[in-house]
C-alpha cells in the first residue's frame, strides 16, 4: 500500500504573485489550479477549503490584477490561484494579456495534479469560461468543476443547473461539485479530492 501524504491545510502560506512568465516557480511540488471568472467566488472557495476568512483576496478590484498568486500548503503544494478573467471594463490589450499568462502557465507541462475550475451554479457557463474548459482540456491535467453558490438556488433548481454546466462544457456530471463558499456544502468532497490527488 503507498502512502499518500496528508496535506495539513491548515498551514498555508501566501508566496508570491507572479504577472509574467519569468515571475513563475519553478517547483518539483504537486500544483493545484484554480480558475474562474472575476467575482465567482474563487477567493471565496480558496478560503473555504483552508477555513481562513481573509487569506486569498475577497472582492476587491476584479480585473485589474492579472497575475498568479501562489499559496504553499503545508510545504507539500501550491495552490496555483490564476487571474480571474470575464471582467467587463477590462480592455482588448489586457484580455490577451490575461490570455496569454494562462495559457503559457498551463502549456509548460509542469506535473499539474489537479484543476479546479470553478463557475457560477447560477448561470450559463459563459464564452470565457468555454475558452477556459478547453484549455484545462488540452492541458490533459484531470479537473473538476466547481459549481459555486449552490446557496443562492432552490432545491428544484440545482439538478437542471448541474446538467446545463455539464451540456454546456460537454462534460461529465461526475466532474462537477455543487459548492457554496459561503454555507460550506461540497467542501468535504473537494478537501478529499485534493488529498487523493497527491502522491
Ligand atoms: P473572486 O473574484 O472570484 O475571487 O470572488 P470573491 O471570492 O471575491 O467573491 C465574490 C463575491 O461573491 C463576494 O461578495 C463573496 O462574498 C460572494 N460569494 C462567494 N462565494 C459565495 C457563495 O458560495 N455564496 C454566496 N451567496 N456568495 C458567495
Amino acid at each position: 500500500m503507498t502512502m499518500k501524504p496528508n496535506l495539513n491545510l491548515h498551514i498555508a502560506e501566501f508566496i508570491k504573485s507572479a504577472a509574467s512568465p519569468d515571475g513563475f516557480i519553478d517547483t518539483e511540488l504537486p500544483q493545484i489550479i484554480f480558475a474562474g471568472k472575476s467575482n465567482v467566488g474563487k477567493s471565496s472557495v480558496i478560503n473555504k477549503i483552508l477555513n481562513r476568512k481573509n487569506f486569498a483576496r475577497v472582492g476587491a478590484s476584479p480585473g485589474k490584477t492579472i497575475h498568479i498568486n501562489y499559496f504553499l500548503i503545508d510545504n507539500k503544494a501550491f495552490f496555483v490561484d490564476l487571474p480571474g478573467y470575464g471582467y467587463a471594463k477590462v480592455s482588448m490589450g489586457e484580455k490577451k494579456r490575461w490570455a496569454k499568462l494562462i495559457e503559457t502557465y498551463l502549456n509548460r507541462d509542469d506535473g499539474f495534479n489537479l484543476g479546479i475550475f470553478i463557475v457560477d451554479i447560477r448561470h450559463k457557463p459563459t464564452a470565457d469560461d468555454i475558452v477556459m474548459a478547453e484549455w484545462f482540456i488540452q492541458s490533459g491535467m484531470p479537473f473538476y468543476i466547481v459549481a459555486n453558490k449552490h446557496d443562492k438556488l432552490k432545491k428544484s433548481q440545482i439538478e437542471p443547473a448541474i446538467d446545463l454546466i455539464a451540456d454546456t462544457f460537454n462534460v461529465p456530471k461526475g466532474i462537477i461539485i455543487p459548492f457554496s463558499a459561503e454555507k460550506g456544502t461540497g467542501r468535504e468532497e473537494l478537501v478529499r479530492i485534493i488529498q487523493n490527488s497527491l502522491e
